[in-house]
């Protein structure tokens, strides 16, 4: 018989994987708090959530008695012409927790066609009131998902580089500096003049994909202020700093400008089941509710809202409000700062960065890509004392579930310690 692994080459196409350069794949076969445990046993720390979507740890006995308790009542019906309690009482629940003046939620199936959807009510929400504003800024080397809208709305690179042509045209403003935002400022108004900016979508706070890159709550602030100031709509993409990364449910709990449309998915249903979430104000509901049929949105899939996908929301959404969570954040929180303050001066260490339970250490290197070789070393370092990370270039960074213990949590600082001096 041969394994997982052997079979799994001869008929896998992993995602974000060069096949041919990386074609071993680790065979996991059971999952329980924090670890992944392969098929000869190893148990592996899951340092990074399984790609940020981990909320509670892998295979939460509460969250598998939900959802099998529903799958068995109502696993799937269609949501045009039909409801279902798990997506009414999903939708209910988000709202009370999400940032103030979102009122409706529409349903998608993952972080990508969360974002789809804000720009498709954003941009028709315009040309619904007969107002002409049609372009669309972003924050520099942004990641908002791998659809072909979501593609556009990212920073051009790798990622996107073989479709580059087929990619409408956005307006990318400057990532803030750490000392001084005013020029990515300054250049957010400067378009904004313009009058014809329909939204400006931002991860807020953090950008994950370009290497857990930070700015702080009063640039945010700003860019919100200003979007408001000249009427264009503000789009945050908390695909991944949602349901608490950041220490509060949301990153815009941070700040009091409020967005117009919130994009959520990963971290949702606690990392269980892929779903997207896109939640918006009246004002833009309103602008689709209309006689007129040409006025809706079209748009929908095939799964949309899941009573199953709702269950698993649900039961993830009932273990992150227990006060128990919220201590768990603020351990992992404190951790993080006390092991930031003791590396921060290691000749290695070129920045290290935190915003909530996420910390990031980048390391000095001459060639920071995110095809750095070092990145490579790093993987199979952290793989040989069993950790699961994913660097991100020469930038490694833990974003874990907030069960993690404080042994497990030291296990892995003094990974990155022992890496760090053999470098
Ligand atoms: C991961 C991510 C997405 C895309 O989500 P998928 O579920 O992978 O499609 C979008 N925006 C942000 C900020 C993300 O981190």
């Amino acid at each position: 018989m041969s394994t997982i692994k052997e079979r799994d080459r001869q008929v896998i196409w992993h995602p974000y994987t060069a096949m041919k350069a990386w074609p071993e794949a680790i065979a996991i076969v059971k999952g329980e708090g924090v670890y992944l445990i392969d098929e000869n046993d190893n148990w592996y720390i899951d340092a990074i959530s399984s790609w940020w979507v981990n909320l509670h740890g892998h295979a939460h006995p509460y969250l598998a008695q939900r959802v099998s308790e529903q799958i068995a009542l109502l696993e799937h019906c269609m949501f045009a012409g039909f409801t279902h309690e798990p997506a009414v009482r999903l939708a209910e629940r988000l709202l009370e927790i999400l940032p103030e003046g979102l009122k409706k939620v529409f349903y998608s199936d993952n972080g990508s066609t969360a974002v789809e959807v804000a720009i498709k009510m954003a941009l028709q929400y315009w040309t619904n009131k007969g107002i002409k504003k049609n372009k669309l800024l972003a924050l520099q080397n942004a990641y908002h998902g791998d659809t072909f809208g979501a593609m556009a709305v990212s920073g051009r690179s790798v990622f996107t580089e073989a479709f580059t042509d087929f990619l409408f045209e956005v307006d990318f403003i400057p990532f803030p500096d750490k000392q001084d935002s005013s020029y990515s400022l300054a250049t957010l108004e400067r378009l904004l003049q313009n009058g014809d900016v329909a939204a400006f979508i931002v991860e807020p706070l953090v950008q994950g994909s370009a290497g857990m890159q930070m700015y702080d709550a009063d640039t945010l602030e700003l860019y919100f202020s200003l979007c408001r100031k000249y009427g264009t709509l503000i789009i945050a993409d908390e695909v991944m700093t949602g349901f608490g990364r950041t220490g509060p449910l949301f990153a815009c709990d941070y700040i009091h400008t409020h967005p117009d449309i919130i994009c959520l998915s990963k971290g949702l249903t606690g990392g269980a089941m892929p779903m997207g979430v896109t939640a918006t104000t009246q004002d833009i509901f309103d602008a689709f509710y209309d006689d007129d049929k040409l006025k809706m949105l079209y748009h929908g899939h095939s799964y949309t809202a899941n009573p199953t996908i709702c269950a698993a929301a649900l039961a993830s959404l009932d273990l992150l409000l227990q006060d128990s969570c919220t201590e768990n954040r603020k351990r992992i929180i404190k951790a993080h700062a006390a092991f930031a303050a003791s590396i921060s001066n290691h000749p290695a260490v070129a920045d290290i960065r935190q915003m909530g339970t996420i910390i990031a250490i980048e390391i000095a290197t001459e060639t920071p890509s995110y095809h750095n070789s070092l990145r490579d070393v790093m993987y199979r370092f952290f793989l040989s004392k069993k950790i699961i990370m994913r660097p991100l270039g020469n930038i490694i960074y833990i974003l874990p579930p907030y069960c993690i213990s404080d042994e497990e949590l030291d296990y892995i600082y003094r990974s990155i310690t022992e890496l760090l001096g053999s470098l």
